[in-house]
């Protein structure tokens, strides 16, 4: 893990958010590849749930709601982790992630454990007192659940429906830690499908199907670094009727959570419904029915998967992938869809005006419709490594030849190998790869 931590902030993946004054604990900021890349994981996921469905639509709610929706969905009284504080060094930690119960720095003391709840508070208007306390969302699912009917009332939607969103949570979570694994702001991709009550089971099994799909088929991550766990029924969260976390196999920390999907039951709608007084139900027109529908919500962070992805695809290499030599160097086997730069524009020299002006066609080819890069400094050896280094699955050189025939050299960064195309062909040469 502290290799991909350093390689993350070394090639401008992720960097400690406020750096320059020291950073703050529990914070990143994304660099120009990370914001890249990240982009593209919100996109792959919208489309596979959104975009490719007839059967789920989007919203994009605000992050601070009204302080009701907080009471209602239980956050206010449940939404805590359980926290000790040792007597002697007044390190804090969460009382569950210890195997003793000792202070795991100096072995001092450990006071009573007390619930601290996660929520980050803020005052909305000029006047700081508890009848302008508000607080950053925890999680987006809320901000479905109180839109339900306005989504209802405006889309022609049929049981079974969706209805998803991507935007930032903030959680204060006691102890942040494991690079972006664990932060207080963090983006999350979720999708609350109601279904009639009575089908739930069958729709928790498909959902955790489909979504295993999208690991495996959509981002190419290997089935034997993922997992199912199913969540006990004491470990249950407070509305939950069944759960289960997919889980990565992160170096360091072994499997852990990057996406948990929950039977929630009826239990926020219902909620909702008492705490607004507003009638929440759904007109079933097949069963001349009304009834608050079961939810089935698959919640991912784009953080936590953005982490496995790299893990997943960083490699280390003997330097020009020759088994004799000492250097290593880096590849970043990334699928071309989840690589943040997907075509780099190589002129072989940059001494031959026309090579360059070459070269910056072709970028002004590419570049609306794929994000490319141009580099024209070091060697050609060098500017491939480079990109190999970040993941970046075709670079596309401009050299004398090209000059007679129009043709380039596109370089495959997997298999290093190397095919000849008309510039004419090029954009549809790449196409042909996603
Ligand atoms: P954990 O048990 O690890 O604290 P959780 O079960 O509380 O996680 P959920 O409430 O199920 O997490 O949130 C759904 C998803 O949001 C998680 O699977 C994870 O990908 C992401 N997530 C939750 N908390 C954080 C966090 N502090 N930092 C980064 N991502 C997070």
């Amino acid at each position: 893990m502290e290799k991909i931590v350093s390689f993350a902030k070394r090639k401008g993946f992720i960097f400690q958010s406020s750096s320059i004054y020291g950073g703050l604990q529990g914070f990143y900021d994304y660099g120009p590849l990370g914001s890249q890349m990240k982009k593209n994981i919100r996109d792959s996921w919208w489309n596979f749930m959104i975009n490719t469905r007839p059967d789920v639509v989007s919203v994009d709610s605000s992050i601070i709601l009204n302080p009701k929706v907080w009471e209602a969905s239980g956050h206010l009284k449940s939404f805590t982790d359980p926290l000790t504080e040792c007597k002697s060094c007044h390190k804090r930690f969460r009382a569950d992630h210890l195997t003793e119960f000792k202070c795991p720095e100096c072995r001092g003391d450990l006071m009573d454990v007390r619930n601290f709840n996660l929520m980050l508070k803020t005052f909305i208007g000029p006047v700081e007192d508890s009848t302008s306390v508000a607080y950053l969302r925890p999680e987006t699912a809320q901000a479905i659940f109180i839109n339900f009917k306005n989504v209802l009332d405006t889309q022609r939607l049929k049981i079974p429906f969706g209805i998803a969103q991507i935007g930032k949570a903030f959680r204060n979570e006691i102890t942040p830690g494991n690079f972006v694994f664990r932060t207080r702001e963090f983006e999350q991709m979720e999708m609350e499908f109601f279904v009639r009550p009575g089908e739930e089971k069958e729709w928790f099994e498909y959902w955790i199907s489909e979504r295993m799909r999208w690991y495996t088929d959509i981002l190419g991550i290997k089935k034997e670094n993922l997992r199912v766990k199913k969540i006990e029924k004491q470990e249950l969260a407070h509305y939950a009727i069944d759960c289960v976390d997919i889980e990565y196999n992160f170096p360091s920390l072994g499997f852990a959570e990057i996406e948990g999907v929950a039977s929630r039951g009826d239990y926020d709608l219902k909620q909702h419904e008492k705490y607004s007084g507003e009638d929440l139900k759904y007109f079933d027109e097949t069963l001349k029915e009304k009834y608050i529908p079961y939810v089935i919500e698959p919640s991912c962070g784009v953080d936590r998967v953005m982490l496995a992805l790299i893990c997943e695809a960083y490699n280390e290499f003997p330097k020009g992938r020759n088994f004799n030599s000492n250097n290593v160097e880096t590849l970043l086997k990334l699928k071309p869809i989840m690589a943040p730069v997907k075509v780099a524009i190589l002129p072989l020299v940059r001494n031959n005006q026309d090579i360059v002006l070459k070269a910056k066609q072709v970028f002004d080819l590419l570049s609306p419709c794929f994000v490319a890069e141009y580099d024209e400094t070091g060697t050609i050896g060098k500017r491939y490594r480079r990109q190999d280094e970040i993941g970046t699955p075709f670079s596309i050189t401009i050299d004398y030849k090209t000059l007679k025939d129009n043709t380039v050299t596109i370089r495959e960064r997997d298999t290093m190998k190397q095919e000849r195309v008309l510039i004419k062909d090029l954009l549809q040469c790449i196409q042909k790869q996603f």
